[in-house]
Order: C-alpha cells, then sequence, then structure tokens
C-alpha cells in the first residue's frame, strides 16, 4: 500500500504529518513573517506592528460542509478563508495560520492530503503560510478543523471596527452578494450543473484579500465581512455604531441578475446569504475603494431598514439553522 493510501489508523502520527506537510508545501506560499514554521513546539512568527490581529473559527463535517458536496481541497481552502476574510474585515493582513484536524480514524489519509492541499493554496492566495497545527482522533464520522489566524495592521494603523458608523456615512460592499447561498441552495436541490460557478462559491469562496487594507487606507469608519448575510451583518454595524443603516435595493439589482438559477429566491439570498466573505463598511467620504460600490447609507436612528422599510434582518443562525 503506497504511504498516503488508506485510513488514518493505518499509519503512525509522523506519517500522517509528512504527508500534511507535503500538501501544505505543495502550493509554495512563504511568507517573511514566519522565522520558523512547523516542525517545532512551536512556530516563530516577526510582528513588526507591535500589536496582533487574532480570530478562530471550526468547521464541522455535516454542519459546515459535506463530502458529498465539497472535495477536501475546497474544505481547506474555505477553512483559511473564512479566518483570512476576518483578518481582512479589520483592515489587516493574515500573517499565519495554526490548523488542528480532529478526525475518525476512519478518514481516508488521502482525503487529509487533499485538505493540506486547499488549507496551504488558499494561505498562498492570502500571501501567508500553515505554521503549524494540531491532529487528534474522534469517534465515528466526526471531523472537525478548527484554524486560527493570525494578522497585522500598516505600521500606525488603528484596526476598522464594527462601532466607527456615523449618520451620513455610506455604505459599500467589496465584491458579489449572494452567490453562496444561492450556490448552497442549488446544491440541497441537486442542480449543481445548473450554475456551477455559484456551487464554486459556495464550496470555496474567494476573498479578494487586500480589499479591507484598502478600505482602512481609504478611512472606513466601520467594517466586518459578510459571514451571516447582508442584513444581519449590517445590524451588527448598526448595533455596535448606535445607528440606522438603509439598503437600497436599487444598488443590488446586478447581484440579483447574477443568480437567475434560484428564481424567485435570488433576492433572499442577496439580502440574507451567509458565507460570502466579502466586505461591508461605512466610509465617511463619498469615494468608497476601487472595487466598491455603495449600496446604502447610514443614518441617525437604530436598526436596519430596507428602502426604508423596517425588516427583521436574519441571515444565518448557527443554532436555528440546518445545512442539510
Ligand atoms: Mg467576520
Amino acid at each position: 500500500m503506497a504511504e498516503d493510501e488508506g485510513p488514518l489508523r493505518g499509519h503512525t502520527e509522523a506519517q500522517i504529518l509528512s504527508v500534511i506537510e507535503h500538501g501544505l508545501s505543495l502550493a509554495g506560499g512563504s511568507s517573511s513573517e514566519v522565522l520558523t514554521g512547523p516542525g517545532d513546539d512551536t512556530a516563530w512568527l516577526r510582528v513588526r506592528s507591535g500589536a496582533v490581529l487574532v480570530t478562530t473559527d471550526a468547521m464541522v463535517l455535516g454542519r459546515d460542509w459535506r463530502d458529498d458536496w465539497s472535495s477536501p481541497r475546497q474544505v481547506g481552502r474555505k477553512c483559511v478563508a473564512q479566518n483570512a476574510a476576518d483578518i481582512e474585515a479589520m483592515g489587516g493582513t493574515a500573517t499565519g495560520l495554526v490548523v488542528t484536524l480532529v478526525a475518525d480514524p476512519a478518514t481516508p489519509l488521502a482525503w487529509v492530503r487533499e485538505l493540506a492541499i486547499g488549507l496551504g493554496q488558499e494561505a498562498a492566495r492570502a500571501g501567508t503560510l500553515i505554521v503549524g497545527g494540531d491532529l487528534s482522533s474522534a469517534g465515528p464520522g466526526v471531523c472537525v478543523i478548527s484554524a486560527t489566524a493570525l494578522g497585522e495592521l500598516p505600521d500606525g494603523a488603528v484596526p476598522v471596527l464594527r462601532s466607527g458608523a456615523r449618520p451620513g456615512d455610506a455604505l459599500a460592499v467589496s465584491g458579489p452578494l449572494g452567490r453562496a447561498a444561492a450556490g448552497l441552495l442549488l446544491l440541497q436541490e441537486n442542480r449543481a450543473a445548473d450554475d456551477p460557478d455559484l456551487v464554486g462559491y459556495q464550496q470555496s469562496p474567494r476573498p479578494a484579500y487586500g480589499d479591507g487594507r484598502r478600505a482602512l487606507e481609504a478611512g472606513a469608519s466601520a467594517m466586518l465581512d459578510v459571514s451571516d448575510g447582508l442584513l444581519l451583518d449590517a445590524e451588527r454595524i448598526a448595533n455596535a455604531s448606535g445607528v440606522r443603516i438603509d439598503v437600497r435595493t436599487a444598488a443590488l439589482a446586478a447581484d440579483v441578475a447574477a443568480l437567475t438559477a434560484v428564481g424567485d429566491r435570488a433576492t433572499d439570498c442577496v439580502l440574507r446569504g451567509g458565507e460570502e466573505h466579502v466586505l461591508l463598511a461605512t466610509f465617511a467620504g463619498k469615494d468608497v475603494p476601487s472595487g466598491w460600490r455603495v449600496i446604502g447609507a447610514v443614518t441617525p436612528g437604530a436598526g436596519v431598514s430596507v428602502d426604508g422599510l423596517d425588516t427583521q434582518g436574519g441571515g444565518w443562525e448557527h443554532f436555528t439553522a440546518q445545512q442539510e
């Protein structure tokens, strides 16, 4: 049997780690911040700005992905993307990630190798590396991947928080909305072939790294990434800032038009679809960074409205929604 075939239980930890490290290395990512990477008791990272951004996010088999819907490379890429997008959402740049895999020993080693390749590929896209991690076994059918991302800001900068939006600011978004949610609907309905691009975005979002830093440099007053749906995430800015946010649907017409595969549910995907990982920010000036577009305004008051009408918000809520 080749070294990378069969389930994890047929291999020593050293063999598994070797396969993972090889998978990670295939992407060829590099980072000037990483002084010592995997293989020692800890990684050793350079910190230039005197302060560090830290975030963590876990993915659970059956909750956050399904093996019949997503390849292990896509799962790895998504795991890194959603963490790196949170660093972006503060205006930062990822400087390293650590990843823990807790898996049923029946998991094929080849699946883990492909996962590692995906992790390495997306880390390289984000301009950084997987610098370490941990491996542990779990009960039948269990697979959990947890990543922690570290990041930094430009010298002297402070992060863009959710609490800085002020009445008169413009609300802007860095990319299209609704794709990941529409892709999930197509998967659920066994219609993936109807729009593979949308499905691909659900399987593995592709944040435009650098958007967050451009927003910070353009003076964004508040920012986050759209992880749980435009309305719910806008409400988070509104609540943190003590303001009201009005979303204008006329500015979202192109987003809706791109989701013809899901018919009359397109608007709901755009307003409430999660896992998008584009950035949502407010800007005091009229100008927004290139690639961003204005989709609403900040006013006095509280909550979120759509075309001036009150809304309850609503998006992907972890404890009320099932993927399956
Ligand atoms: Mg976030």
